[in-house]
């Protein structure tokens, strides 16, 4: 099962992913900003008794990362972020300010993931691939059983993600794509950072931004 939520002024989407047998989660993308954003997260995974296990960041911009510190504190789970992407996060605060966003909590994050690293609830698999350009160190989790990807910030329904913040790379943002996005079956679900979700293949045929060939 996944369960996306939108939170914050930056419509970012928070994935939550649950296996029904063993009752464990995963969320993805902690970006619930406001306190009844928060709650409600909360609620999700009390009122079905899921059990939290993992947080897991594609990259560290601060829209993915606002419920972070209170996610940690309310289910006492690791968080888990490609190294990469220490520079961006150690950035977050003084971004938040630059925002006016005052309700930021910055806490630590308490391992490094990389490609081919695998997390598991019950029978459940995500498998992460390293998709640098939006954000240096930013990774996808694929669930090959399920038929998805939750791929943050890469690839959208009829866009890319920005290359214009500091430490992003277009050219290494197209080559995740059409080497780590593009590989993947089409009818693999894309359940993306903002925005709906689309399919890999219909961004295959229609994707403006992305030439195959
Ligand atoms: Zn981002
Ligand atoms: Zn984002």
């Amino acid at each position: 099962m996944i369960q996306a939520f939108e939170f914050s002024p930056f419509q970012e989407n928070t994935y939550v992913i649950a296996d029904e047998t063993s009752g464990d989660a995963i969320v993805i993308d902690p970006g619930c900003y406001e306190q009844a954003e928060k709650e409600a997260l909360s609620q999700f995974l009390d009122a079905r008794k899921l059990t939290l296990k993992y947080i897991l960041l594609t990259h560290a911009h601060l829209d993915h990362v606002f419920g972070l510190a209170y996610l940690k504190r309310r289910y006492g789970v690791p968080a888990y972020l490609h190294e990469r992407e220490q520079v961006i996060y150690a950035d977050v605060p003084t971004r938040c300010a630059l925002y006016g966003l005052r309700g930021y909590e910055h806490s630590e994050i308490d391992a490094w993931l990389k490609e081919g690293d695998q997390f598991q609830i019950g029978s459940l698999t995500l498998d992460v691939l390293f998709t640098p350009g939006h954000a240096p160190g930013h990774v996808a989790f694929v669930n090959h059983a399920d038929r998805y990807i939750v791929g943050g910030d890469v690839l959208f329904r009829g866009s890319v993600g920005r290359t214009d913040f500091p430490y992003c790379n277009h050219n290494d943002l197209l080559n995740s794509i059409r080497t780590k996005f593009f590989t993947l079956p089409d009818d693999y679900t894309v359940y993306a950072g903002h925005m709906d979700p689309t399919t890999i293949g219909h961004e295959k045929r229609t994707n403006p931004f992305v030439k195959i060939n």
